[in-house]
């Protein structure tokens, strides 16, 4: 079942840079991620979704909602986390989420009490639940936001690019939270860290330029590749030649200090190679190159 279906969506900006093409995506209940690197037009996709913009073209649905034409239907329903947050009071956590709790209309004290608890174990929370918010380290904020969203109840969570900044302890917590509530929500995360979507997603788009390269789950993109990876150990020097040559899709040190490159061919490109399981990595580089040689 398919329940957000994004059709034929343009957005250029005045300054003439097309953000996204003619983009159309179908996603189900659960995590999808949507991988690519700066500047591929995510967070405008995602901003658009979100109803924070206004795209030139296209149409949005989610569970029979027409997102463009009724905007706030959505809202009612979505929990958007940003890339970047605001400044928070001098509040504990507890205190602000029973703040914003009111402001959305639960007023049984009861109720409200749960609703915080439920929100804070979830976000692992609840032991610095009488901090300041203010005084939260950039992950903590980060699992405030979802904490916060998750007091509306939302059948669709937005999340933005949260593991940039993030150490990797904050990161690997942050990413645990997502996998326990994309059990019950459509959650749609992007991210330009390749191992984010390995870890967490059911599915997956690759996007670049606008446009939705690929529409895959992580196991689908490696398999895909299969016998088509090899390796050689080179020297430095040999590296633009290699790029030359073949389809490069990596370089990188071994313990041993050697430099290997990563190509993809179809056939064994030479007796020098030796073949390499394919992964989800080398999926997303040939994606991102073909894009770009097909320009
Ligand atoms: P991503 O989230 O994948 O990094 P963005 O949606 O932020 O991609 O950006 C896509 C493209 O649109 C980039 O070239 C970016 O510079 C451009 N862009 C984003 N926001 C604006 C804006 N408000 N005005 C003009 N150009 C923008």
């Amino acid at each position: 079942m398919k329940n957000l279906s994004i059709k034929q969506l343009t957005k250029v900006y005045s300054n003439g840079v097309k953000a996204v093409d003619n983009l159309s995506l179908e996603i189900s209940p659960g995590m999808f991620g949507l991988l690519g690197p700066n500047g591929a037009g995510k967070s405008t996709l995602m901003r658009t979704i979100a109803t924070l913009q206004n795209p030139d073209s296209g149409s949005i649905h989610f569970n029979g909602i027409d997102v463009l034409q009724d905007p706030m239907s959505l809202r009612k329903i979505l929990g958007y986390l940003p890339q970047e947050f605001g400044v928070y009071p001098k509040v504990s956590a507890e205190r602000l989420l029973a703040y914003f709790a009111r402001l959305k209309g639960v007023e049984k004290k009861q109720e409200r009490q749960a609703l915080i608890q439920k929100a804070l174990e979830v976000t692992n929370l609840y032991e610095v639940r009488k901090k300041h918010v203010s005084s939260y380290s950039g992950g903590m904020k980060q699992r405030f936001g979802i904490a916060q969203m998750l007091l509306s109840k939302p059948q669709l969570i937005i999340v933005d690019e949260p593991t940039a900044g993030l150490d990797p302890a904050e990161r690997q917590r942050f990413l645990n939270i997502l996998r326990e509530i994309g059990t019950e929500h459509t959650v749609l995360f992007s991210t330009h860290i390749v191992d984010d979507v390995k870890e967490l997603c059911h599915e997956m788009a690759i996007m670049n330029g606008g446009r939705i390269l690929q529409q895959t789950t992580p196991e689908a993109a490696a398999d895909k590749l299969k016998e088509q990876i090899w390796t050689k150990p080179i020297q430095r020097e040999e590296l633009e030649q290699i790029r030359s040559s073949y389809t490069l899709l990596s370089s990188h040190y071994k313990r041993d200090n050697t430099l290997y490159a990563r190509i993809h061919s179809p056939e064994k490109p030479g007796p020098e190679f030796t073949a390499s399981e394919p992964n989800l990595e080398d999926a997303y580089f040939l994606a991102l190159q073909q894009a770009n040689t097909a320009v």
